[in-house]
C-alpha cells in the first residue's frame, strides 16, 4: 500500500482523476486519523489518500452558529475553536486528538450525549467531496449543485470511504452548556426497563442514559476516578443547562426517582462530570481488550442484550435511550474461536430479534478492532440486511468501477 497525502482539496482531485484515467484503477482507502482504519486497510489491496493535512477553517460565522472546515481537522482543534465562541458540536469522540471530522462523518460516530443531541446526520447541512472520477461536487449548504437525485449529504455520513473523498463540511452547531451533571445509581437488569420508562416520562431533559454492566462500569470508573460501584449494573443519566437549570433537573430526577426506590443515588458534577463524560465517550475503543464491538438494535431489546452479553462475560455499555451498545471481550478470549463463540448468540439475538417487526433495518453488529490475524473471521460479520439491495444500487450508481472500498458495509 502506498499512501498519497493531499495537501489541498484540488490536490486530492487531481490524484483521484489521474488514477482513474490509468489502466486499471487502483482501489483508493481515504483516512483520517486512522484510529479505526487498519481492520479495513489490511482486507484489501488500496493505495491511500490521508487527508490529515487538510484542516483548514474555511469559514467560521459563529453567529450564525456554523462552521465550513476541511474535513483532515482533529476533533479537539475543533472544540478548541467553538469553546472559544462558548459553542459546540456536541457529538462525543474517543481519540478526539486523532480523530478527524471526516473520519467521524464517515463512521457517522456517536456517543454518551446522542439521547440530547443526535448525531452527526443532525449537525452536517454541507460537505465537498470528491467523486471516483476525480471530479469534486458539493451537496447541502451552500450549495454550488448536487449531482444525482440522493441527499448526498446526508448519504456520506456512515458511508466509511466507500462512495466518495470528504474534503470540506459545514455544520450547524449548538450552544456550549453552562453546566453538565451527571446522576448515577446502581438498580438490577430487570428494573432498568421501567426505570427508563418512567424517565421518558420526566418533565427534566435527559442528555444520556448510560447503561454499564459491572465490569463496564469498573472501566469507566479507572478511566475518570469517580467512584463508580462495580458489583451491579450502573444507570448515569446526563442533563445538561445552565448551572440553575441543571440544579433544578438533578433535583427533579431524584424525586421522580425515588418511586423506583433506587439502592442508592450520587450525583457527579463540576471537573468530575467532565471526567466522567469522557471516561463514558472513551469506553468505545479499547486497545488492551482482545476485540471491541458496537451494535445497535430497538431500545426496547437493549436491556435484554446487556444481559445476555453480561453472562457471556462481556464489558457493555449501553446509550439506553438509543439502543446503541459498545462491548469489550474479556482477556481470557485467547483464540478466534472463542471469540466468535462468544459473539455469535448477540448477533443472532439482532437478527431473530427483528424478524417479526416491521420491514427496514435489523439492526446492526460490527467488530472495530481485533487482532489482525482474527479480522478475516469478522470481515462479514454485517451479513445481508434489508438495507443491503439499496446499498448495493447507490454504490454502482456512483462508483460502478469500485475504486473506493466496499469497506465491509456491502457484502458481495
Ligand atoms: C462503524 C464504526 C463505528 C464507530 N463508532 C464509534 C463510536 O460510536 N464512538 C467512538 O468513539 N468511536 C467509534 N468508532 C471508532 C472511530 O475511530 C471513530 O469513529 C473515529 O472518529 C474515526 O476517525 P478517524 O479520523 O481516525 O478515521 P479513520 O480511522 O482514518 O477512518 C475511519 C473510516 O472513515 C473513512 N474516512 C476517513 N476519512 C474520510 C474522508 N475524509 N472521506 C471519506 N471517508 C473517510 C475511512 O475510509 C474509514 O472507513 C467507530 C468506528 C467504526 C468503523
Amino acid at each position: 500500500m502506498t499512501t498519497f497525502t493531499a495537501t489541498s482539496q484540488d490536490d486530492v482531485a487531481r490524484f483521484v482523476a489521474e488514477n482513474a484515467e490509468a489502466d486499471g484503477p487502483r482501489t483508493l482507502l481515504a483516512t483520517g486519523g486512522r484510529t479505526s482504519v487498519a481492520r479495513v486497510a489490511d482486507q484489501i489491496d488500496a493505495d491511500e489518500v490521508s487527508t490529515v493535512m487538510l484542516d483548514k477553517v474555511v469559514d467560521y460565522p459563529a453567529r450564525d452558529m456554523t462552521i465550513t472546515v476541511e474535513a483532515g481537522l482533529r476533533i479537539d482543534q475543533l472544540t478548541k475553536l467553538l469553546n472559544s465562541e462558548t459553542q459546540q458540536l456536541p457529538i462525543d469522540v474517543a481519540q478526539s486528538d486523532v480523530a478527524t471530522l471526516g473520519g467521524v462523518l464517515a463512521t457517522n460516530t456517536s456517543g454518551t450525549r446522542r439521547f440530547g443531541y443526535g448525531t452527526m446526520r443532525d449537525y452536517v447541512i454541507g460537505i465537498t467531496a470528491v467523486d471516483a472520477s476525480g471530479r469534486q461536487f458539493h451537496a447541502g449548504g451552500r450549495v454550488v449543485k448536487n449531482v444525482a437525485g440522493y441527499d448526498l449529504c446526508k448519504l456520506m455520513v456512515g458511508s466509511r470511504g466507500t462512495l466518495a473523498i470528504v474534503t470540506q463540511i459545514t455544520l450547524k452547531l449548538r450552544p456550549r452548556p453552562e453546566c453538565t451533571s451527571f446522576l448515577w445509581s446502581t438498580m438490577s437488569l430487570a428494573k432498568v426497563d421501567t426505570t427508563l420508562e418512567r424517565l421518558l416520562r420526566s418533565e427534566t431533559r435527559p442528555i444520556a442514559f448510560e447503561l454499564l454492566n459491572p465490569s463496564a462500569a469498573g472501566c469507566v470508573a479507572n478511566g475518570c476516578g469517580v467512584d463508580l460501584p462495580t458489583g451491579e449494573p450502573v444507570l448515569c443519566i446526563g442533563v445538561d443547562g445552565t448551572e440553575r437549570d441543571t440544579t433544578w433537573q438533578i433535583d427533579t430526577l431524584k424525586t421522580e426517582l425515588t418511586d423506583m426506590k433506587p439502592a442508592e443515588l450520587h450525583v457527579v458534577e463540576g471537573s468530575e462530570s467532565g471526567q466522567l463524560l469522557g471516561a463514558l465517550t472513551s469506553f468505545a475503543v479499547s486497545d488492551g481488550c482482545p476485540l471491541t464491538f458496537h451494535a445497535s438494535l430497538l431500545p426496547s431489546r437493549t436491556v435484554e442484550f446487556v444481559r445476555l452479553a453480561t453472562d457471556a462475560g462481556i464489558s457493555v455499555q449501553a446509550h439506553a435511550g438509543n439502543g446503541v451498545v459498545h462491548g469489550h471481550l474479556p482477556d481470557s478470549v485467547l483464540s478466534v474461536d472463542a471469540a466468535v463463540a462468544l459473539i455469535q448468540p448477540l448477533r443472532d439475538f439482532i437478527q431473530n430479534g427483528s424478524a417479526t417487526a416491521a420491514p427496514g433495518p435489523k439492526g446492526g453488529f460490527t467488530v472495530l478492532n481485533c487482532s489482525a490475524e482474527w479480522r478475516s473471521s469478522f470481515a462479514q460479520a454485517g451479513g445481508q440486511t434489508t438495507s443491503t439491495e439499496l446499498m448495493k444500487k447507490v454504490k454502482q450508481s456512483l462508483d460502478p468501477r469500485n475504486v473506493f472500498p466496499r469497506g465491509g458495509m456491502i457484502p458481495p
